[in-house]
């Protein structure tokens, strides 16, 4: 019996992971990847607002984030898979065959790029499909390309794909690009940038790399095939929540609903970071979460130690 199971290694969960240490909780997180920090994995652009931090990339964040993991004294599962949680038992079954069971559950399983699911999407990775354009970009300097996607990320990427792509075209399924308005603003001028609104891809085509996608416009008129060598899908993000949706109150877009606390509607079952912070999702308020999560669960044990 653990004071405290943590699932998820991204930013929130090693905050919480520290602090429940430090407060001397017995600690065990759990994370199903094989490397911890999450999210970070995917942020190529420096990270200058973490207060006191400035770093190139997220794995340099992480690097500073993971300083002391080896000595700490929580211990951390990587590759843990979860097969089934009882959140008001605290009790949690991995698909390895392990069976454990906590006083208190801390959810930081952060959140997902949302996927449009089409036939090729997962087959050309790496072979035209652009995970960012920051990263990718040379890679990709004098090919056509296509963006998915109306909101900042889209635009922000399609900006960046246009400084090197002799054309970037713009399929965003709403009336207008959401993306704020400085980024629209240097969109529309830009030659190398078409956008189709009201226009969704249906296909993305190729046999060893992407070759072309096919984009359906609302209007009902025929599908047609566009010739591109790269693909970058930016449609937002969706919580990784589907282990608890029967068990924990969630939100519309099926965020874990907390307290100020970080409580869920589960007695002594927190959620931080990402998963559940729809409206602002930051690396700084990820390990603030985590923070106050675990300073919680400490003066909770400690009264209940204390009386029982
Ligand atoms: P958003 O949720 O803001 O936008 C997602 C876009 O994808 C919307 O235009 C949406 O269309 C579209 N979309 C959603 N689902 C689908 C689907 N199934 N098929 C087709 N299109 C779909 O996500 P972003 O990733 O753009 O941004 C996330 C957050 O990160 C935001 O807060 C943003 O401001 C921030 N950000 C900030 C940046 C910066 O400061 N430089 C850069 C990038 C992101 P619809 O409009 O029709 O709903």
């Amino acid at each position: 019996m653990h004071d405290v199971i943590i699932i998820g290694a991204g930013p929130a969960g090693l905050s919480a992971a520290f602090w429940c240490d430090e407060l001397g909780l017995d600690t065990l997180v759990l994370e199903q990847a094989e490397q911890i920090g999450g999210q970070l994995h995917r942020v190529y652009n420096p990270v200058n607002n973490y207060l006191g931090l400035k770093a190139r990339n997220g794995r340099e964040l992480l690097e500073h984030f993971s300083a002391g993991v080896e000595d700490a004294g929580f211990d951390l599962w990587t590759g843990a898979e979860i097969e089934s949680v009882d959140l008001r038992a605290k009790k949690i079954a991995l698909r390895s065959g392990e069976r454990l069971q906590s006083i208190a559950v801390i959810v930081a399983t952060g959140v997902r790029a949302r996927t449009l699911n089409l036939p090729g999407e997962k087959e050309f990775a790496g072979k035209g499909m652009i995970d960012s354009a920051t990263r990718d970009r040379d890679l990709f300097a004098g090919q056509d390309v296509c963006v998915v996607g109306g909101g900042d990320a889209a635009v922000e990427n399609a900006l960046l794909l246009a400084d090197v792509c002799p054309t970037v075209t713009v399929v965003h399924r709403g009336r207008k690009l959401r993306a704020r308005r400085e980024f629209v603003e240097r969109l529309q001028p830009n030659h190398a940038v078409t956008v189709f609104t009201e226009s969704v891809l249906t296909r993305i085509i190729g046999t060893d790399h992407v070759e072309a996608v096919e984009i359906q416009r609302k209007d009902g008129l025929k599908p047609f095939q566009l010739a591109v060598r790269g693909v970058l899908i930016r449609i937002g993000v969706e919580p990784n929540t589907e282990l608890f949706r029967e068990q924990v109150e969630l939100d519309q877009k099926s965020y874990v609903a907390v307290n100020s606390e970080h409580e869920t509607s589960v007695s002594m079952v927190f959620a931080i970071g990402d998963v559940s912070n729809p409206t602002a999702p930051t690396i700084s308020g990820a390990t603030g979460a985590g923070a106050t999560a675990a300073k919680v669960i400490a003066a909770r044990l400690s009264a209940q130690r204390m009386h029982g």
